[in-house]
């Protein structure tokens, strides 16, 4: 007997094992247990208090009653006027044909990009170690995952290990669709290098006389970088082609710290009008058919921030002291790593940083023991740095390191 779910479910263990183990380190938490937890990718400041950038709170308080009416689908001309303006207003996109989709953070972000542009059955291009939820949001969209190598064995991106899996991609599907997340690569804070780029869109590029290939970047912690991203735009601009397009997806999360107001949007960048004609055609189309319109109270945050130039600085401002708190509690975190001889991935900077380790599950489930929550992910054990205070990270690497003994 056929049973009650459909034959298309989506059984996914516990939501996620990043949110699972969050939820573990609240519940020992809540019975009054001294918690170390590194779990959950929100940037707390040292008092235990989320990180608060100016501005957003007002905004909220004094929204005006409009915001409780359906907005537009993509947000509104101000909204991607506003966002346009925050990420590239410095730099010439003069090739390029842009579209700002709202969306519910990043996640969904990337959840419109896949579902319509990776076919099914196509394998979206992943790295090797990668966020978890990637490989849920592409089972979502009925799509495989295949890796490519983010390391080279030299600390610097595989760039040859995905060159091999875009030409299986173009061979056996006539198609490419890979993502990269930079700057502040989630789980290991890795941030590629110019050159890398320039190799790996040149690659890109030329490569796309083949078949369609489109490039996801995905910039959720792009504001916790030190790089001048702007260069990296610039390429975007030099290289993108006829066949050749570029996603990039926001998370209002992780740049204005309002993670459950759910902002973000999908940036579609190509060098034809009727390629972007598709894009919103077919991205608003899915978006009707899921939240139907973004979050009116986010798009407003957003607009009103970005769009003023006096506040834009302040908030600016606001990051730089985060993005310096961050570079704080990394520099203690791998001064004791040196001393106890625990090993990291390069990080450039960001809420994590990984350890690798070949039984990250053991390791993880040695540390709760501890009251230590820290999330195995593929390639070794993440620890939230974003979420602990310079005073939880003083001896943290020595407990990891002698569980890892
Ligand atoms: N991308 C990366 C790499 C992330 O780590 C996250 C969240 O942790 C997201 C995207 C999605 O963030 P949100 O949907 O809250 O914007």
């Amino acid at each position: 007997m056929a049973g009650l779910l459909s034959n298309k479910n989506f059984k996914i263990t516990n939501g996620d094992k990043i949110v699972y183990l969050n939820s573990l380190a609240n519940k020992a938490k809540s019975k009054g247990q001294k918690v170390i937890n590194a779990t959950v990718g929100m940037l707390y400041d040292e008092n235990g208090e989320l990180s608060n950038i100016s501005f957003v709170d007002d905004i909220i308080k004094n929204a005006p009653k409009d915001v409780k009416k359906y907005g537009s689908i993509s947000g509104g001309k101000d909204f991607s006027d506003a966002l346009y303006s925050w990420l590239f207003s410095n730099v010439t996109l003069d090739k390029i044909n842009y579209y700002i989709i709202a969306t519910f953070g990043a996640t969904a972000a990337l959840s419109l990009s896949i579902k319509n542009y990776c076919s099914s059955s196509q394998e979206v291009l992943v790295p090797s170690i990668r966020w978890s939820n990637y490989d849920t949001i592409s089972k979502m969209a009925c799509c495989e995952v295949k890796e490519y190598n983010l390391f080279n064995g030299n600390d610097k991106l595989d760039i040859e290990s995905i060159k091999h899996v875009v030409n299986e991609s173009i061979k056996k599907h006539q198609r490419a669709y890979l993502l990269i997340n930079d700057p502040c690569q989630n789980p290991t804070g890795y941030t590629l290098e110019i050159n890398e780029w320039k190799e790996l869109l040149s690659f890109l590029k030329e490569k796309s006389n083949e078949g369609p290939i489109v490039l996801l970047d995905d910039i959720a912690y792009l504001n916790y970088s030190e790089t001048n991203y702007e260069k990296v735009f610039a390429l975007f601009n030099e290289y993108i082609d006829e066949n050749f397009m570029i996603h990039v997806t926001f998370s209002a999360s992780k740049t204005l710290g309002i993670y459950g107001y759910r902002g973000g949007a999908l940036i579609g960048l190509c060098k034809n009008k009727v390629d972007l004609d598709d894009f919103k055609v077919s991205c608003e189309g899915s978006a009707r058919g899921i939240w139907s319109m973004p979050n009116s109270l986010t798009c407003r945050i957003i607009t009103e921030i970005f769009k003023d130039p006096e506040k834009e600085k302040i908030v600016r401002e606001d990051i730089k002291k985060y993005r310096l708190l961050l570079k704080e509690r990394a520099d203690l975190f791998f001064e004791e790593c040196e001393m106890v001889g625990l090993v990291t991935y390069p990080y450039n900077g960001g809420f994590f940083v990984l350890i690798p380790c070949e039984e990250p599950e053991l390791i993880c489930d040695k540390l709760i023991k501890k009251n230590v929550f820290a999330v195995p992910m593929s390639g070794g054990l993440r620890v939230a740095l974003s979420s602990l205070s310079k005073k939880e990270i003083t001896g943290l690497a020595k407990i990891i390191k002698n569980v890892m003994r």
